[in-house]
């Protein structure tokens, strides 16, 4: 039978090593070392070690298997330079990338001073209901949860308009959504208060009369100004931090347990 598959292929930077069965990054592993599996789904993988995109695997076809699904390179280079950089400290233990707790996946996973943290980054098809959930489950687990996203350019700009995952981000780490830049280094913005200018106007009406509006500003909807805090260090600048149920406007916020930084409002 012919079966039409309709998925499309995910990459993954860890997996299995048959030999010793341990989870191997594909930066670190050469095709000698293989048969490498999923951790998900147990089918054969395959190595990719190429010069533009991170190092990889990849699985055999045909698979039905949802690791990685959504995940662009940029997502694998951030997840693999946190858990390189962590690695580095004495006080980050039980480090782990792609860390499976049966309910989530989680991109890093260590304890910090014996706290444990799952990072989570944001890939671009993770619905708001998606990260509730995955927030959800991180805080049945007792397991603090520190969302980033990819830095962008806009986020210098005057006029921003927020997605959904980042308005519920600010409304989760009261006011800021943190974007990771490199390394260790995190970037939170908080997003302030935006003013349109509603031009002044003036015409006559029937009854001859002068009418005016406009000449002032007015709170926008739509767009936000990011302000950017001091840089953090991830594995030095966050606590964690127990947050109740909440509902902001639009926004619904879960029971959490959130890591979040250590600096007073700069805003
Ligand atoms: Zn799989």
């Amino acid at each position: 039978m012919n079966i039409k598959m309709t998925l499309g292929e995910t990459l993954m930077l860890c997996g299995i090593r048959f030999q010793d069965n341990l989870k191997v990054f594909a930066s670190y592993s050469e095709k000698e070392h293989g048969p490498f599996n999923c951790p998900g789904c147990k089918h054969e993988l395959v190595l990719r070690k190429g010069r533009i995109k991170v190092h990889h695997f990849a699985h055999k076809p045909p698979y039905h298997c949802q690791r990685g699904e959504g995940e662009s390179d940029a997502h694998r280079m951030c997840k693999e330079s946190i858990y390189n950089s962590l690695s580095k400290y004495t006080h980050v233990t039980n480090l782990d990338v792609e860390a499976d707790f049966g309910a989530v996946i989680a991109d890093v996973y260590c304890l910090i001073n014996n706290v444990p943290v799952a990072i989570e980054i944001q890939r671009s098809n993770l619905s708001v209901n998606e990260i509730t959930a995955r927030t959800s489950a991180y805080e049945k687990l007792g397991i603090n949860v520190l969302w980033l996203a990819l830095f962008n350019k806009k986020l210098g700009e005057k006029k921003y308009s927020r997605k959904a995952w980042e308005k519920w981000c600010h409304a989760t780490y009261y006011g800021r959504v943190y974007y990771w830049v490199a390394d260790l280094t995190i970037a939170p913005v908080h997003f302030a208060e935006f003013q349109n200018y509603v031009e002044s106007s003036s015409w006559y009406s029937e009854s001859g009369e002068e009418q005016s509006a406009g000449g002032y500003y007015k709170y926008s909807k739509r767009y936000r100004t990011p302000s950017l805090g001091t840089f953090l260090n991830l594995a030095t600048d966050f606590n964690p931090h127990y947050k109740k149920a909440r509902t902001s406007g639009t926004v619904y916020t879960p029971q959490s347990r959130v890591y979040l930084d250590k600096l007073k409002k700069w805003w």
